[in-house]
């Protein structure tokens, strides 16, 4: 493998999953084009990074022009494109009957559109060069129902099954799709959405209850495996769901 520096693209790279991964990216010398919708948290993930090679930008992925601008901004840098991993998200809870017009095409926008942006705008640079790897962020409300969690669950539904035909279509042209599906992990969005329950304490621990392995992830847990199956060590993975989450989807536990 030639020694050139290489680019790699995550959205969402302000704050935890997004911005561990870019932290281990940039560690790990690769180009990190990190984008986000807050500057702040931009600022936060180049100050951990320190003097790695890290490119922040104000992007809000489910608008298609600055996803767009994002990616031209890459061709601008005229180095191999490594990996893409939308990890951009927001979680918003709700009854179907209860979330507004408005909750539901926001979360869908973000979390299916956005992803479905980041592939639109790098698939014809993968097939430029003859490969790549896109890392989706799903989630266990990938694969199984969440109480309460309609849109969002819709949503991360929606990026598997993109994934998956992303898989099929590009697969032949040498790029990889997969998707990391993590249970809770530790960050701000899991913090804020326990905040909502009545003691956050008690639901904290009642769901890890629900988790063979007894805690939820780290944001480093899920960047590792991540920057795995953007790598050459998985070659052969190609529409994966690879799930994060202690054994919680394995089957009933307790
Ligand atoms: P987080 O809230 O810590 O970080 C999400 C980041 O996305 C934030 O920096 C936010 O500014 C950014 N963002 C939100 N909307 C955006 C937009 N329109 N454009 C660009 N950036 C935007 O959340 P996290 O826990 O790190 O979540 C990352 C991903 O992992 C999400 O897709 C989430 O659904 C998924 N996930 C999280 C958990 C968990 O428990 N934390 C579990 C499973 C999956």
């Amino acid at each position: 493998m030639s020694n050139e520096m290489r680019v790699v693209v995550i959205s969402g790279a302000g704050s935890g999953i997004g911005q561990a991964t870019a932290v281990h990216f940039a560690r790990s010398n690769f180009c990190v084009i990190g984008c986000d919708l807050s500057q702040s948290g931009l600022e936060e993930t180049a100050r951990k990074i320190g003097t790695g090679n890290f490119h922040a930008r104000v992007v809000n992925v489910s608008r298609e022009n600055e996803v767009g601008e994002l990616f031209e901004f890459v061709k601008s840098l005229k180095l191999p494109l490594h990996a893409v991993i939308p990890c951009a998200g927001v979680a918003r809870t709700g009854l179907a009957h209860d979330l507004s017009r408005e909750e539901w095409e926001f979360t869908l926008g973000v979390n299916l559109t956005g992803t479905w942006l980041m592939a639109k705008y790098s698939m014809p640079i993968f097939m430029t060069q003859k490969g790549g790897a896109f890392v989706a962020v799903g989630s266990d409300a990938s694969v199984r129902g969440a109480s309460g969690y309609a849109a969002y669950c819709a949503s991360k539904h929606g990026v598997l099954g993109l994934v998956r035909c992303l898989a099929l279509d590009y697969g032949p042209l040498g790029i990889r799709s997969n998707a990391v599906c993590p249970g809770f992990v530790q960050t701000p969005m899991m913090d804020s959405l326990f905040a909502e329950a009545i003691d956050p304490e008690a639901e904290m621990k009642s769901y890890a209850k629900e988790v063979p392995l007894g805690r939820f992830a780290l944001p480093v847990e899920v960047a590792k495996v991540i920057f795995h199956l953007a790598s050459d060590e998985a070659n052969y993975t190609n529409g994966i769901v690879y799930s994060l989450d202690g054994g919680a989807t394995a089957g009933h536990f307790g």
